[in-house]
């Protein structure tokens, strides 16, 4: 096997936090390839895509320089690259923040406060932005990893570190004071290949089915017993993709009721179906969905 002219080059992180949701991706959107956690590379077995195992802080790179034509990445990595990449699409998986934190007992919370003082991060270019733009002089220690002990060892009196859950920066007694990045995963794209129409035509295939999956992902699909009486009022509180399906049931007092509900409204909306006198309210996940 090796990598095909004909086909896209997609790289994508080979071991690390975002490799297994990026895989369950691949595989959701129907692509068939095999992995093993020696490869460099798979070719896709029923799609024109090779994919590439690489370093994620390689993938910005090679996705500008033309190596690969697509990446999957955190946004972070992108912004503290900055390579010329296209940010097409984002994946809502690997959601994470770039903040700024202190320890708990330093009487810091503003950031004006860390003016003169030593900030140490893995990010930092992002770093000296951030604090270009609000004015405030710091000094940017550059470490490679284990930023959150800095602050104890006395090199830094704050850090800018990435933060998902906040749990890493509770065990070492430090708070975050300041947000500078919201991240997650994004495709991000090669110009030349997104200019290609030969290329492009299947990046936009690939970024079709990444659409059905995350649209999907981000609605729930509920059926329910609603009464007859209830149903035109009920029909205005459901944001569905259209009209709801409303189909109806062996007795005339009550319809039954099929929808797609938004995550961001789905328990207002269930709260208020509920008093409006739905029953027997079934709620699913989809697993693909084309709008
Ligand atoms: P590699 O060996 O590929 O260089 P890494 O160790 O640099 O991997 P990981 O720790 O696997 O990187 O993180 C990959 C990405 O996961 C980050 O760039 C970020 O976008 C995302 N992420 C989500 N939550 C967190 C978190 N709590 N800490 C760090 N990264 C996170
Ligand atoms: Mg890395």
């Amino acid at each position: 096997t090796k990598l095909s002219d004909n086909h896209i080059k997609l790289a994508i992180q080979k071991d690390g936090r975002l490799t297994e949701d990026t895989h369950n991706l691949l595989r959701t959107v129907g692509l068939h390839f095999e992995s093993y956690k020696q490869r460099l590379f798979s070719i896709c077995r029923n799609f024109p895509m090779d994919i590439l195992y690489v370093r994620d802080d390689d993938i910005a790179e090679y996705v500008a320089e033309g190596v690969v034509d697509l990446g999957i990445v955190g946004r972070n990595l992108v912004v503290e690259s900055e390579k010329p990449v296209e940010e097409i699409m984002p994946l809502n998986y690997g959601h994470c923040s770039l903040k700024v934190a202190v320890p708990a007992d330093s009487g810091i919370e503003r950031i004006e406060q860390l003016s003169g003082c030593k900030v140490a991060t893995s990010y930092p270019v992002t770093t000296t932005r951030f604090f270009a733009e609000r004015n405030v002089d710091v000094n940017v220690i550059t470490i490679s990893g284990s930023v959150e002990i800095t602050p104890a060892l006395g090199v830094a009196s704050g850090i800018v570190d990435l933060v998902s859950t906040g749990s890493s920066l509770r065990l070492n007694d430090l708070v975050a004071i300041d947000d500078v990045l919201d991240s997650q995963s994004i495709v991000i794209g090669n110009r030349d290949s997104l200019a290609n129409s030969h290329k492009s035509a299947i990046i936009e295939r690939l970024l079709t089915r990444f659409r059905g999956v995350i649209t999907a992902s981000e609605y729930k699909y509920v059926m329910m017993n609603v009464p007859t009486s209830a149903l035109e009022y009920i029909s205005t509180i459901m944001p569905g993709l259209k009209s709801p399906t409303v189909l109806p049931t062996a007795d005339v007092e009550w319809m039954a009721v099929h929808t797609a509900i938004h995550e961001d409204m789905f328990w207002d909306v269930i709260e208020e179906l509920k008093t409006l006198g739905a029953q027997g309210i079934l709620v699913s996940s989809i697993e693909k969905m084309f709008v």
